[in-house]
């Protein structure tokens, strides 16, 4: 059986979050407290509530614990946020997944039993510095605070190359976890395969060695 999701608050992240799950064929709960906001979702989703997700009484008569993953994703009302947070762990909710407007509302999160706490905002901001400051970028995911996996655009310098003799793990010790080659994706792409210009190129490295790889390719 599919995964089944309620996002509470519906505003624009948890409406985006909402939509998007029940585009992708998935069954969806949104709730809000603010009856404009639950109208506005109701043909986006399969099911709306107007609820306060502070009450409890009214979580529970929602059964939200038979819910697989919700998602709070309340916005300004920080109080209201942990509240929620904490009735829904309570309440026995497996997965729940929190936006949070700043690090000390994500550690409060994270202590009260929050399973993931998402930064949009803030990885937003990161993603658009990064593709500024490098646009050769196109996709930047940070794994940790040293490692990242980065996508970027093969030019000149990799093309009729293969990573064999572009010593690629060794000149810049990152590897290339997969490479798109006119929409087809190759997965640990073979040492012989060789590069054409354009093709997208998968690497997982160290932040340092990815930094010289552009240094020295573009
Ligand atoms: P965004 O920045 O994603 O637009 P907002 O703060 O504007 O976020 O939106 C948050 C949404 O959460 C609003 O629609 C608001 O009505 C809803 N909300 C706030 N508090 C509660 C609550 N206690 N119960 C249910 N919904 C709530």
């Amino acid at each position: 059986m599919k995964k089944q999701f309620a996002i509470i608050g519906l505003g624009r992240f948890g409406g985006s979050v909402a939509e998007t799950l029940h585009a992708k064929g998935y069954e969806v709960l949104a709730i809000d407290k603010n009856p404009n906001h639950v109208q506005d979702i109701a043909r986006f989703v399969t099911h709306v509530i107007e609820a306060d997700s502070t009450d409890e009484n009214a979580l529970q008569e929602i059964g939200i614990r038979n819910f697989d993953v919700v998602v709070v994703a309340i916005g300004e009302d920080i109080q209201a946020s942990i509240m929620t947070t904490l009735l829904l762990k309570e309440l026995g909710v497996a997965k729940v997944v929190v936006k949070a407007q700043n690090n000390l509302h994500g550690k409060v999160l994270e202590k009260i039993g929050a399973d993931k706490v998402v930064y949009p905002e803030r990885d937003m901001g990161t993603r658009l510095v990064h593709s500024l400051i490098s646009p050769n970028i196109l996709e930047y995911v940070e794994l940790s605070k040293d490692h990242s996996i980065i996508e970027i655009t093969a030019n000149r310098f990799f093309a009729n190359h293969t990573l064999l003799d572009l010593d690629f793990r060794v000149r810049f010790g990152c590897s290339v976890m997969a490479i798109k080659n006119q929409g087809e994706l190759i997965i640990a792409p073979p040492a012989t395969y060789e590069i054409r210009e354009g093709d997208l190129l998968f690497v997982i490295g160290n932040n340092k060695d990815l930094k010289k790889l552009q240094e020295q390719a573009y």
